[in-house]
């Protein structure tokens, strides 16, 4: 059986009271919440605080980025992963759209940040997506298995149980308008086989697929029910605690 994962990401928003305010109201709120994994990813310099403050409770804390770097050095304005897991975080997100889009991240940045999380004892959840124009052309299997295989690439199997996969179809992030269950379900469906083709069946049945773009409360449930969907990465819903809360109790 997959545990589910429901992870908010916070984005930009939020500065440290707010982010705190926010992560305080939502702990009650999700406390009995048990068929799922529930995650924030706040700002870095928020994490810390709500990690201390979220402690021994149901709520883990993800990063939303870290370094290519494995070890400390001179890289100025960057965070290693290690990091990361010593101020509190269990995750951290690797590949959003955005920091491939805005911030030119290529799938061999991502696959170096995805061992970097591993090596710094985080689990990873790697994004992955096509475009609107990607799937128009047909080519979204394509992008999204070339995405799967270079983010993954030298993955040991040990490390397979730290990856989770978040797929995003760029076209339904902050959109508005989320991929239909079915549609999430065949990528997801794809997603598996392509893990199993390049690792073992074994771990694409272990593997958590998340699906993220526009997830609501009011479309959670129906996402929910796809065999292949494992949980969600939650944009803009997940920045009040009680629109998250509901997609988190989605039961
Ligand atoms: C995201 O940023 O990962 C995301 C899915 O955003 P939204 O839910 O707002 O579409």
């Amino acid at each position: 059986m997959r545990k589910p994962v429901i992870a908010g990401n916070w984005k930009m928003y939020k500065s440290l009271s707010e982010g705190l305010e926010t992560a305080l109201a939502l702990k009650p709120l999700v406390a009995n919440a048990n068929h799922c994994e529930v995650v924030v990813a706040p700002v870095f310099t928020a994490i810390k605080t709500i990690a201390d403050r979220l402690e021994g409770s149901n709520v883990h804390v993800s990063g939303q980025d870290c370094s290519t770097e494995i070890e400390e050095g001179a890289h100025t304005g960057e965070v290693a992963a290690f990091m990361l897991r010593d101020v509190g975080c269990k995750y951290v997100i690797v590949g959003h759209s955005e920091r491939r889009q805005l911030y030119a991240e290529t799938d061999s940045m991502v696959n170096r940040k995805t061992h970097a999380g591993i090596s710094g004892g985080l689990t990873v959840i790697m994004c992955v997506g096509e475009s609107l124009a990607q799937r128009d052309q047909g080519i979204a299997e394509n992008v999204v298995s070339g995405q799967l295989q270079g983010g993954l690439r030298g993955l040991t199997a040990p490390d397979l149980d730290r990856i989770i996969v978040a797929y995003e179809p760029v076209w339904a992030i902050g959109t508005g308008r989320t991929a239909t269950p079915e549609q999430a379900q065949e990528m997801h469906a794809f997603i598996r086989r392509v893990f199993a083709e390049g690792h073992s069946t074994e771990a694409a049945e272990k593997l958590r697929i998340l699906y993220g773009g526009s997830v609501k409360p009011e479309n959670i449930a129906g996402l929910m029910k796809q065999p292949d969907i494992d949980g969600a990465l939650v944009g803009g819903a997940s920045l009040r605690a009680e629109s998250f809360a509901k997609i988190v109790n989605y039961k």
